[in-house]
């Protein structure tokens, strides 16, 4: 009985779980070389030619266009992170391919994957307490500390020259948005804060607005373009001659019906300016369109209107001005209106909009070139992430290794508790995690046994905070030399590695409807990266 197409392929067992590993762990690997400070960047090209410089590992993975299902599973890791956490993707990936890694020589081993699963779910579990406990409760005010976590998040993100002015701007955006909630707690609302980038002047020109920056122009030159105290309308609603259906016809047969229909709209035109001036607006942020003749009326009512503004800047000026956006002219009142100031920045096309009470603040990152900007806007994303969840939670952890090193000490000890295949299982995820220091020392051109050995050494004599100092090589007390992650972040890594890690191992038998391989020139399928259809050969370079 023939139950499989005949181009359908089957990898089963052994075979399967090799193939899967192997394309997995090419993916983590080719983002390892640019994890820490002294990590390289890659240049991503895509099918259109654009390019995109990173350091930034689910941009990196974003952008490689996988298209094996195993490998897209570690892509998932890093985007899960990202969203969680904001940081770490590069980490939570290292980590999850070096799970599998280590599961393989169990497997090597006849160790059965069910006893991986399970002694990797226990270390993970026990990880997470670990973490909590190793995490050191600080201030959530503490701006210092903040800035310390902001820096650590951006460093290697082309940030490097302005870290202190980009790292203080985070960290004053997040206070700006942070409110005590009553039972003393902080909430930060990180959708206050929004990122324009700008090219053409250097980073260290970079500033913080207290409100929105709009990149627009008036839709007539004539408009005025500054106001101390403006009173602000946000329509969801075209300035434009409502269509007639869509079938009909308009059947013209004289100059004069030509006259009425053009006088019709040029009336409905004029009504709807009306409407307009009857608010007492100053100002018109329309998300639609603004017909010619609608934006000459309104340039001669004096009014300030710009067309097609942005979806999310219509959301984040209602914040700020304190408006209600109206999406349908006809019902438009002065209760409706925002107030705030608006200033002009010709020569860059922007408008300023200052806010009186609300809150809402804008990061205005200026940098050389497009490529350079866009890295920086990745690493003030992943600041922001950090410092908010800093400010929010209150524990944060030594950073270049030295939470690693001191998690897989405990963990050794935990597995000693452990019984059965399962304490195997979980000495290979204590070593697992030890991936981190290890690369950090040789990204930075430093041998990763010796250093791995002396940061070992560095916590059996009790310095739990011992990391590495990757530009000098030095073991120290990283969380003194202000290198400091938030504990949560590496919580969510160690968590999504291990799933990640289990989903592959879990499998023992692959059917896959087409060719497996999308190279083509596989014999059986089974092992080998070269089963990673799409990567283009990055996976296995590294
Ligand atoms: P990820 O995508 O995982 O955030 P990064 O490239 O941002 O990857 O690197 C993060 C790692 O670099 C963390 O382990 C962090 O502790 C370490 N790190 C950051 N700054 C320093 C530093 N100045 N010295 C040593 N390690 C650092
Ligand atoms: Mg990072």
């Amino acid at each position: 009985m023939v139950i499989m197409g005949e181009d359908a392929q089957r990898v089963k067992d052994k075979d399967a779980q090799e193939y899967n590993i192997s394309a997995a762990r090419a993916v983590a690997e080719s983002v390892r070389s640019t994890l820490g400070p002294k990590g390289m960047d890659k240049m991503l090209v895509d099918s259109m030619g654009s390019v995109t410089i990173t350091n930034d590992g689910v941009t990196i993975l974003q952008e490689m266009d996988i298209d094996n299902p195993t490998a897209e599973m570690i892509v998932e890791v890093a985007e899960t992170q990202e969203d969680e956490a904001g940081d770490g993707t590069t980490t939570a990936v290292a980590i999850a391919g070096e799970l599998l890694k280590n599961a393989e020589e169990l497997l090597d081993q006849d160790i059965h994957p069910t006893a991986i699963i399970k002694g990797f779910n226990m270390a993970a579990e026990q990880a997470r307490e670990e973490v909590d406990d190793i995490a050191e409760r600080v201030d959530p005010t503490d701006e210092d500390l903040l800035r310390k976590v902001a820096e650590t998040s951006m460093t290697g993100k082309s940030s490097e020259l302005d870290k202190d002015l980009l790292a203080q701007l985070v960290v004053d955006a997040v206070q700006a948005v942070t409110v005590e909630a009553e039972d003393g707690s902080h909430v930060v609302d990180l959708e206050f804060v929004e990122v324009e980038t700008q090219t053409g002047s250097s980073a260290s020109e970079s500033e913080l607005l207290n409100g929105a920056v709009i990149d627009k122009d008036p839709v007539n030159d004539d408009m005025p373009v500054e106001f101390d105290e403006a009173d602000v309308l946000l329509l969801n609603d075209p300035i434009e001659v409502e269509e007639t259906d869509a079938d009909t016809q308009v059947n013209i047969d004289s100059p004069d019906q030509l006259q009425q229909f053009l006088d019709s709209e040029e009336k409905q035109l004029r009504q709807k300016v009306d409407q307009i001036v009857a608010t007492g607006a100053d100002v018109v942020f329309c998300q639609k369109g603004i017909d010619d003749l609608a934006q000459y009326l309104l340039a001669k009512e004096g009014i300030l209107a710009v067309r097609r503004t942005k979806k999310s800047d219509m959301g984040f000026l209602q914040e700020i001005l304190g408006a209600e956006i109206v999406s349908d002219l006809d019902a438009a009142t002065d209760a409706h209106l925002g107030s705030g100031s608006i200033t002009r920045d010709a020569e860059a096309g922007l408008f300023y909009v200052e806010g009186d009470n609300a809150h809402g603040v804008t990061i205005l990152l200026r940098g050389s070139t497009e490529h350079v900007v866009d890295e920086l806007e990745r690493g003030i994303q992943d600041a922001l992430d950090v410092v908010s969840t800093t400010a929010a939670d209150g524990r944060v952890l030594a950073g270049g290794g030295a939470i690693e090193v001191e998690l897989a000490s405990r963990l050794r000890d935990y597995a000693d508790s452990v019984s059965g295949r399962e304490q195997l299982a979980v000495e290979a995820f204590a070593d697992a995690v030890e991936v981190v220091p290890r690369v950090l020392a040789s990204n930075a051109g430093l041998d990763s046994i010796d250093t791995l050995v002396d940061l070992r050494a560095a916590h059996e004599a009790g310095d739990t905070r011992a990391g590495l100092n990757v530009f000098t090589g030095d073991v120290v007390d990283t969380l003194d030399a202000g290198v400091v992650e938030p504990a949560h972040s590496k919580e969510q890594a160690l968590s999504s590695a291990s799933e990640a890690a289990n989903l592959v191992l879990k499998i023992d038998d692959i059917i896959a409807a087409g060719d497996l391989s999308t190279s083509g020139d596989e014999d059986e399928g089974a092992g080998g990266a070269g089963g990673m259809g799409g990567m283009g050969g990055m996976g296995g370079a590294m």
